[in-house]
């Protein structure tokens, strides 16, 4: 009997995962599936506790679900990659494993790994064969007319229509059960060697019934409404699909399909289509990856902001993590980040904002810490964010424009209801100061335990300015 590995990855799921449906298609073969983590990689690349338990949970729950098929998962250890490469021949030859199937990671450093795996592989004749997976479209296969990646989202988003238009990506079937099913013995699956940090479990279940479920509760009910509410952070507005979609536990294509079935109009222009557009720029950030490989080494897309002379004044770097920087909704984003490894996007943008263009500090400062803390950490997306927020990106933000913190806060959260979630010290300031509690306790003479503002925002906007045209002469 034929032996075929899956070696699974950031692809935690049974439904609609390309390279476990190609290892299962030959009916007669044994399926096993290979999970290596390897801990001093994840470190050197700040993966948060909170994903790091998240996702083992999903291993756990894949195992039970792969079970159920007569399909045995195991997890090895290691260090980093180029020991897991070792591992992965290891257990090709301890269970003569004649096929390796694969979905392919985008970064520069996994690209580089697998790519030794498949001639290590080659060496005993194991014959790999890697997939498409993680994408609604793969990269490259967006272009211009003049066959370049776009530098800018717009016309990506047009032209990725125009393909899914063409064809839509199909999802497979999770395999049919095995000869043998269910398993009776599953491997042992150790915690990995990690510090673990648990998750809330009412906002983001592990397992992929769970993030099913959400999807489709979603897509029914609150994607219509998605358009009014998506910056709105006191309301519970958007999908929190991320944490699924990063560890690979729901598929793009799930989401897609899903989306079409209840709202058959979100392709061509419905309402609905702003939801899927938030998809597509996460894809936008993957393809970019590929044509632009130094994105993954941290370097700025626009060569001149490496000139940028960042001030990096650690006690406001500090002050920024810990939410005490005296600005209300830049506080209470960074409790709920710390408090829950997630933040609404429009909070990210903010914080992001406050971070490079009124504190001056590198963004790469920012990007690491929100890897540290995320639960849905993902480099392309997290790059991303942090480069158009910091001017340094393809399609990002002028460097000129530089959100005021206050009008932020006043335009997406009128009332100040997120802010009083999240800073229980400001709960008696009025609405109408909530922006700006020190003003309010100054004229009433009440002493308020929430830190003055960290820096004038003017007097930064100035500053940074300053820098930026520095840099660009
Ligand atoms: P929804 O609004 O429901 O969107 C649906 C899905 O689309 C998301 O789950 C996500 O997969 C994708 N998406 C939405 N917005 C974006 C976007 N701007 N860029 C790329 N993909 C997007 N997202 C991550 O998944 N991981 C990160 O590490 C990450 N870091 C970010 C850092 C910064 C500075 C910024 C500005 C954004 C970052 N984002 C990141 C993008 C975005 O904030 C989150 O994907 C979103 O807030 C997740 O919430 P949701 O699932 O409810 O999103």
């Amino acid at each position: 009997m034929v032996t075929h590995l899956f070696w699974m990855r950031n692809d935690l799921r049974i439904h609609d995962n390309y390279a476990l449906n190609a290892a299962c298609r030959n009916a007669d073969a044994r399926v096993l599936v290979l999970f290596i983590a390897t801990p001093a990689q994840w470190k050197a690349h700040a993966m948060s506790p909170r994903q790091a338990a998240f996702i083992f949970s999903s291993l756990q729950d894949v195992q039970r679900s792969l079970a159920e098929k007569g399909i045995p998962l195991h997890s090895v250890e290691c260090d980093d990659f180029t020991a897991s490469i070792d591992v992965l021949k290891s257990f090709c030859q301890q269970h003569q494993v004649r096929r390796m199937f694969y979905n392919y990671q985008y970064e520069v450093n996994e690209r580089d790994r697998d790519a030794a795996a498949e001639r290590e592989l080659s060496d005993i004749d194991v014959v790999s064969q890697g997939f498409d997976d993680s994408l609604l479209l793969p990269p490259g296969s967006v272009l211009t007319g003049n066959r370049d990646m776009y530098k800018v989202f717009t016309p990506f988003s047009r032209t990725f229509v125009k393909r899914l238009h063409a064809g839509l990506p199909e999802c497979v079937s999770a395999p049919a059960a095995r000869a043998g099913a269910p398993l009776r013995d599953m491997p042992v699956l150790t915690p990995f060697n990690y510090p673990f940090e648990s998750v809330d479990e009412n906002l983001f279940p592990s397992g992929e019934a769970a993030a099913l479920a959400r999807l489709r509760h979603f897509c029914q009910r609150t994607v219509t409404d998605y358009t009014e509410n998506r910056d709105i952070p006191a309301v519970d507005g958007t999908s929190r699909l991320s944490v699924y979609l990063a560890t690979g536990v729901l598929s793009p294509r799930q989401c897609l399909h899903r989306l079409l079935t209840e709202h058959p109009q979100a392709l061509d222009g419905g309402r609905e289509f702003v939801w899927l557009n938030e998809l597509i720029w996460r894809e936008f950030y993957r393809h970019l990856l590929v044509a632009y490989p130094s994105l993954c080494r941290y370097q700025p897309f626009i060569a001149w902001t490496r000139g940028v002379r960042w001030q990096n004044n650690p006690a406001h770097f500090t002050a920024w993590q810990q939410g005490k920087t005296g600005y209300p909704i830049v506080d209470a984003a960074m409790c709920q980040l710390n408090k829950l490894g997630w933040m609404h996007n429009r909070l990210r943008m903010i914080v992001a904002s406050f971070l490079v263009k009124d504190l001056l500090i590198d963004w790469r400062e920012g990007e690491r810490y929100f890897m540290s803390q995320l639960v849905d950490g993902d480099l392309a997306s997290n790059n991303g964010g942090w480069q158009w927020a910091a001017s340094t990106g393809t399609d990002a933000a002028p460097y000129f424009r530089i959100f005021n913190p206050t009008t932020q806060g006043e335009r997406f959260d009128r009332q100040g209801e997120f802010i009083r979630t999240w800073l229980p010290a400001l709960k008696e300031v009025p609405d109408e100061w909530i922006h700006q509690p020190h003003s309010w306790a100054e004229k009433n003479h009440v002493t308020l335990d929430y830190p003055a503002p960290i820096v004038d925002h003017k007097e930064a906007r100035r500053q940074t300015l300053d820098a930026y045209e520095a840099a660009r002469k």
